[in-house]
């Protein structure tokens, strides 16, 4: 059985920090988001500096994964490890699309069900996820693979695979900082960007009931910032290896991790981002709170605006 930790959030919400803190336990492995990209082998900088057609580590886990009968080519999508339908464009779009009601569900799993092509798919990339872990394993030494893909449908399809013993953080944080960066990354109005927000931790929250309460956790990426010690010691307990083990200087560990640009700096020093108290405006913060206040009220954020900066470690 392999244990696979998984990170489920909307984008913008600290992942990748996360990623890195975890990584720095000497028995959880984890290359980032785990969902796959066609990468650029020559300019694709892995996080270790090289470009990834270089690194050592990603050059083992091709050889490894070629070993074990996978076709896996960092340069094509349709050999990794993301649950997508090749050359059937409607049937892609029905697997990838987000979680909804009860009755869309139902209709998706019977669609899935019937198609073969689709069946055939989850086969091949559910085995391929397996090897993946296994392969990650054998290089590093590691006992627990950790995937940052965030996506929810991602969780629901991985928390059915047998052979894998899933665990997953729910990760938030206050809606509001969420909202600046969707509107900046993602050039969207303040209203879509709450929906855009309010509607990802719905599905979310969605797919985690479906998870044992021992798979299951919540962490606020404030507590993560401002309290980094003790929050990584809880979050070892929740995923069963020794809290004592994991390393305080995140930077000080090997990492080959794909994701946002985040992983080329040299900084260890956590700091929280509160950019939003300075940069939204009143009316972007009644827009948030008109759409989104009472879910960021339920995840334990009031609706007024911090005045003094808050502690950064
Ligand atoms: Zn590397």
């Amino acid at each position: 059985m392999i244990d696979f930790l998984y990170i489920t959030s909307p984008s913008y919400s600290g992942s990748t920090l996360l990623t890195f803190l975890l990584n720095t336990h000497p028995e959880i492995a984890t290359i980032g988001e785990l969902k796959g990209d066609s990468m650029d082998v020559v300019n694709y900088q892995c996080s270790c500096g090289e470009p990834i057609g270089q690194c050592d580590f990603w050059n083992s886990v091709v050889r490894k994964m070629h070993e074990k009968g996978e076709s896996f080519d960092l340069a094509d999508k349709w050999t990794q490890c993301g649950y997508r339908v090749q050359n059937a464009s409607f049937t892609n779009r029905l697997v990838r699309t987000r979680h909804r009601s009860l009755p869309f569900e139902l209709c998706r799993s019977v669609y899935m069900a019937l198609s073969p092509a689709n069946r055939r798919m989850f086969r091949r990339v559910n085995q391929t996820n397996v090897n993946f872990a296994r392969t990650v394993f054998e290089i590093t030494g590691k006992s627990v693979f950790l995937d940052s893909s965030k996506d929810a449908m991602r969780l629901k399809y991985l928390s059915r695979v047998d052979g894998l013993r899933v665990k997953a953080i729910h990760l938030v944080r206050d809606g509001r900082g969420g909202l600046l960066s969707f509107m900046k990354h993602e050039n969207l109005s303040p209203e879509i960007a709450t929906r855009e927000w309010l509607r990802s931790h719905l599905e979310i929250r969605e797919v985690m009931r479906s998870l044992d309460d021992d798979q299951k956790t919540v962490l606020k990426y404030e507590d993560m910032c401002n309290d980094t010690d003790a929050t990584m010691e809880r979050l070892f307990k929740f995923v069963g290896v020794d809290p004592a083990a994991g390393e305080k200087d995140y930077r000080a560990v090997d990492h080959h991790i794909l994701g946002n640009a985040m992983r080329f700096g040299n900084s260890s020093e956590i700091r929280l981002d509160t950019k939003w108290v300075r940069e939204l405006t009143d009316e972007q913060l009644a827009t948030f709170e008109r759409v989104g206040g009472w879910l960021n009220r339920q995840f334990g954020y009031d609706n007024s605006v911090p005045t003094a900066e808050p502690v950064a470690t």
